[in-house]
């Protein structure tokens, strides 16, 4: 075991060993293992968490530019906060990059960094530039926390399932770029890059539903619907079923998968956000569903046990690939 690569061990199960062994004092309300962690610091409730993105893995640098590739790496930070209703305030900055990299495209990733930090609400405060073979941006982000902690773990049998915005367009706009330019319709293509290239963390929605009691458990997907909807269930204890007709997803989508949900269900990099519903907050739901800010969409339940099925119009069990984005077991 002990010569065993990280690869080897993937990345889920490795979290899964290494995370016990931490110990936290009271004040750390909620510790790792969520899309942010809670703490208590003098009179203050925060959320606090790290993200990185990394050339290779998350993007080829002609994906992207420099300032698209900067915002992005604060959005998916703010997509983390807003799965547990935070406010973004602050954040630090550690990029590292090969010395043959021009420093104006450097330059152009901090402004896009604090453009989408101001529109947030959030300072860069402090950060620090380190040599390394490949680009890599990583971003710590503290937010303010709501009255309220809503996790992973809340899910109960009975819930419903919903889903913010639309699935699989930036999975879609990864297989347009990985195409390159000799595809039919530009219009649906343009869309799905764009949804890969400038996320929009629903913090709006995340806040509200949070801070009105009405979930019992978010997430946000990053790494694609039924991984991100498998980490709340084995929190919470509980499965789900959900039904692939009601997925939404876009016109552009359509266009490109046709009728193949695979990318809905499995793509990465959404930032949408999951929730889980009780029966008995339904009604308030719908009288808040027009001040969230995006659409919001039923498309299963949680059930009992702790398996995900996936169903299609006649209720007949699809089959899934496991899906989502292990790190140590792919490459962009
Ligand atoms: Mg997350």
């Amino acid at each position: 075991v002990a010569t065993r690569t990280i690869a080897a061990v993937g990345e889920f199960a490795f979290l899964a060993r290494i995370l016990p062994q931490l110990t936290n004092g009271p004040d750390t309300i909620i510790g790792p293992g969520h899309d942010c962690a809670v703490i208590r610091c003098g009179d203050g409730r925060y959320l606090f968490t790290i993200d990185a993105l990394v050339e290779g893995t998350h993007f080829r640098r002609q994906w992207l530019s420099p300032r698209q590739l900067g915002r992005k790496s604060f959005l998916v930070n703010a997509s983390d906060a807003a799965a547990m209703g935070g406010r973004p305030r602050f954040c630090v900055v550690g990029m590292s990059a090969p010395p043959t990299y021009p420093a104006r495209d450097l330059a152009n990733i901090e402004v896009g960094i604090a453009a989408a930090a101001t529109e947030c609400g959030a300072d860069v405060v402090g950060g620090n530039l380190a040599r390394a073979r490949q680009l890599s941006i990583t971003i710590a982000l503290v937010a303010e926390a709501p009255r309220r902690t809503v996790s992973r773990a809340g899910a109960q049998p009975g819930d419903r399932v919903y889903v913010t915005g639309t699935l699989g367009d930036a999975g879609a706009g990864v297989r347009v770029l990985r195409a390159g330019r000799r595809r039919r319709s530009l219009a649906a293509d343009a869309h799905a890059v764009r949804r890969f290239r400038e996320p929009t963390p629903r913090l709006r929605a995340g806040q509200l539903l949070v801070a009105s009691g009405i979930v019992s458990a978010m997430i946000d997907v990053s790494d694609g619907l039924i991984q991100d909807l498998g980490h709340v269930c084995s929190a919470s204890n509980v499965g789900a079923v959900i039904h692939a007709t009601n997925l939404p997803v876009s016109a552009a989508y359509r266009t490109i998968m046709r009728t193949d949900p695979r990318l809905a269900l499995s793509g990465g990099e959404d930032y949408e956000l999951l929730c889980t519903v009780p029966e008995r907050n339904v009604t308030q739901l719908e009288r808040q569903r027009a001040h969230l800010g995006c659409p919001l969409t039923w498309i299963g339940a949680i059930t009992r046990g702790r398996r995900i099925k996936v169903v299609d119009a006649a209720g007949r069990p699809m089959s899934i690939e496991a899906g989502g984005y292990d790190h140590f077991r792919g490459s962009r």
